[in-house]
């Protein structure tokens, strides 16, 4: 059942971070002064080589690793492990100028010049080359260190490239993709319409911001050559590390970003060991509360933990003060970053990792938080709010290697996201599909339930109501499974949008949901109603076991034709009043509910909690304000109580006031309580 972050247990819970001591090899007093600090911060990790190609590679074949190797001894010496990274993200300048097609063609076809991060075309056999010539020659010199933890490759990848190679390598993709049968295409992308036919492969093009675009087909098909080549160069990454290493007990990750488009995550985290990812939620903003920000901060972090199910993340990335990029780069408070960081924890996550450990003087990130500002010292409200966290991470060791588990899933992918936002129809700016998706977890959470966020195409074992909002994509594979995983007995929410198209964008033919769907949820849905946002309706519930008040209903409202469902809500207005806009079907030992129009999750809390108790799911009792996660591992229980609401709240017999947590921990089975930990920042 133990499934542990670096592959072994090491018995605590890793506190560190980005370290980038580079900057100041001329400035010995500050790299020993940055050891005596980090130990004061109870740091046990640094992440050194993000970004350091130029570092390590000043002229070409001429590699200088031995600071590198230095550095690791002495935060090994003093009790800090390494992380070291690849230093993909970025190129030295010789080489842009000697071998010009390793930079990224833009959508217009033109060739970017020298400068910035992720300026690589992925495609380019000579950056190939030279990644994997520079990570066998790192791999070679660190991958016997004692000190070494993990591998973390290249850094945030995204972004995409338009070049005559990568060109090239969409249609060799693509001719695997269609069995080389050009008619096979033409009949999955629709090319008949607007004169679009291909006689060949060789005369499709990317689709050039000015190009062709209106290929629905081909715009998904490219964005999921993308993400395969990404996940195609990390392999070659991952591969040269493993091979060339001399320890065989390092694990590879790449760190990730929260609900990032460009890539599918699940494709190119196929190839890593260890999910990780950099959080940054804009606290403290003029939109929401901050209890809003973390909730969507717990919605990131499970999606990015449901990426491998069952094993604890690394939350690689965060800052304690500030960020340099956003809109408003606005201070976190004090206790904020406490609380975030437990909510990490609380989420399954075995790591509170920072960028960076200290201020670069200059360039880019200059003005982005570290734990040690540019004043230099641990005298800080940043530095001791970082210490206290490092002392709960201590005291919360055993947590490690312990995960949330739920009988609840809620669906999302990036093919789903892909296709519903390159879609013609519905509206421009309210389909929303994975601010959907959240909503409907986040709701779950409130009601006590954290459920997992998992592909249409992960399997479904292990769950007995999943909710699979828009899931307007439907392969044929997964229609068959949502048909079997029901008349199992589990319980499934479908809603408006869903089973329009298949996996080339052709719609499915015979009503919607397709692919058979529509037989299993008993209706079919015959038209889609896109709404102003000034439209009213309102759904009536007409069953009395699924008490609510009338759902407002908001942009997209289905009009259903009725089988063999029973009808539990109908619409109250418009040319389709008394029609159904929620439905159930019972179909073998489950049932397969239908909700035809958009409502707020918000407003259907006796809806969902009926669902969760037919599906035999129990809801914590949790005091409104509270954000509650569980982690276990089948023998130990933790339970997590975040208040983040602006008053005091007692949970139990314990009072817990705004920003204060309360960790309590169990053996399993009887329940017991065997120890309660209360944790708040006290600045
Ligand atoms: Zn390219």
């Amino acid at each position: 059942m133990k499934n542990f972050v670096f592959d072994r247990p090491i018995g605590k819970l890793i506190h560190g971070g980005d370290y980038n001591p580079e900057q100041w090899l001329d400035r010995p007093d500050i790299l020993k002064a940055d050891i005596e600090y980090m130990k004061k911060a109870r740091i046990n990790e640094a992440t050194i080589g993000v970004f350091s190609w130029s570092v390590y590679e000043p002229r070409e074949g001429e590699f200088h690793f031995e600071w590198l190797i230095d550095v690791m001894d002495r935060l090994y010496e003093n009790g800090i492990y390494s992380i070291v990274a690849t230093p993909s993200g970025a190129r030295p300048a010789w080489m842009d100028l000697k071998y010009p097609e390793v930079m990224r063609t833009n959508g217009m076809g033109i060739r970017n010049r020298h400068g910035l991060r992720h300026n690589h075309c992925l495609s380019s056999e000579i950056y190939r080359n030279k990644v994997r010539l520079i990570d066998r020659k790192l791999a070679e010199c660190a991958g016997s260190h004692p000190g070494l933890l993990m591998w973390h490759i290249s850094n945030e990848y995204g972004g995409e490239c338009y070049c005559d190679n990568c060109k090239n390598r969409f249609r060799e993709y693509l001719k695997k993709r269609f069995g080389n049968d050009i008619e096979k295409l033409n009949h999955e992308w629709w090319t008949t319409f607007w004169s679009a036919r291909y006689e060949s492969f060789d005369e499709i093009e990317p689709p050039y911001e000015n190009g062709q675009t209106a290929i629905m087909g081909l715009n998904l098909e490219w964005k999921r050559f993308t993400s395969w080549n990404f996940a195609d160069f990390a392999k070659t990454e991952a591969d040269t590390l493993r091979q060339y290493s001399s320890r065989d007990d390092i694990p590879v990750t790449t760190n990730l970003m929260k609900q990032f488009y460009d890539i599918d995550y699940r494709v190119l985290t196929a190839q890593m060991d260890t999910i990780s990812w950099d959080s940054y939620p804009e606290f403290h903003n003029d939109r929401e509360t901050y209890a809003d920000t973390m909730l969507e901060s717990a919605f990131d972090n499970a999606l990015l933990r449901g990426l491998k199910r069952g094993r604890p993340f690394m939350l690689m990335e965060s800052t304690p003060g500030v960020v340099n990029w956003m809109d408003y780069n606005k201070l976190r408070r004090p206790g904020v970053h406490m609380q975030f960081s437990l909510q990490a924890i609380a989420s399954g996550s075995d790591t509170v990792q920072y960028f960076q450990f200290r201020k670069s003087r200059g360039a880019a990130e200059q003005f982005h938080g570290g734990v040690i500002g540019h004043d230099g010292t641990d005298g800080t409200r940043i530095f001791r709010e970082v210490a206290a966290t490092g002392e709960m991470l201590e005291e919360l060791a055993d947590v490690e290697g312990t995960v949330p588990v739920s009988k609840a899933a809620v669906l999302f992918d990036w093919d789903n996201w892909w296709a519903i936002d390159g879609s013609g129809g519905f509206a421009k700016t309210t389909r929303r599909y994975p601010q959907t998706c959240s909503e409907y977890w986040k709701k779950l959470l409130q009601l006590g339930v954290e459920a997992d966020i998992i592909s249409a195409n992960d399997p479904f074992d292990g769950y007995s109501l999943i909710i699979a909002p828009m899931l307007f994509l439907l392969r044929d594979e997964c229609a068959r499974r949502i048909r079997d995983f029901v008349s199992r007995g589990g319980i499934i929410l479908g809603t408006y949008m869903m089973g329009y198209i298949n996996e080339n964008c052709l719609c499915h033919l015979g009503g919607f949901p397709g692919a058979g769907l529509s037989e299993v949820f008993g209706i079919v849905s015959e038209e889609i109603d896109t709404l102003y946002p000034t439209d009213t309706n309102t759904v009536n519930i007409t069953d009395e076991r699924f008490r609510d008040s009338n759902w407002k209903v908001r942009d997209y409202a289905e009009v259903l034709k009725v089988g063999d469902a029973d009808v539990i809500g109908v619409y109250t207005d418009d040319y389709y009043k008394g029609g159904a806009a929620l439905t159930c079907k019972k179909y073998g030992s489950g049932a397969a509910y239908y909700q035809a129009a958009r409502s707020a999750p918000d407003e259907m809390e006796g809806f969902l909690k009926t669902l969760l108790k037919d599906a035999d799911i129990e809801c914590a009792d949790i005091p409104k304000g509270i954000e509650y996660h569980r982690r276990s591992d089948g023998d130990k229980v933790f339970e997590f109580y975040l208040n983040t609401s602006e008053g005091s709240i007692t949970v139990g017999d314990t009072t817990l006031a705004p920003k204060e947590s309360l960790v309590v921990a169990r053996g399993d089975g009887a329940g017991e309580t065997k120890k309660k930990y209360c944790f708040k920042y006290k600045s």
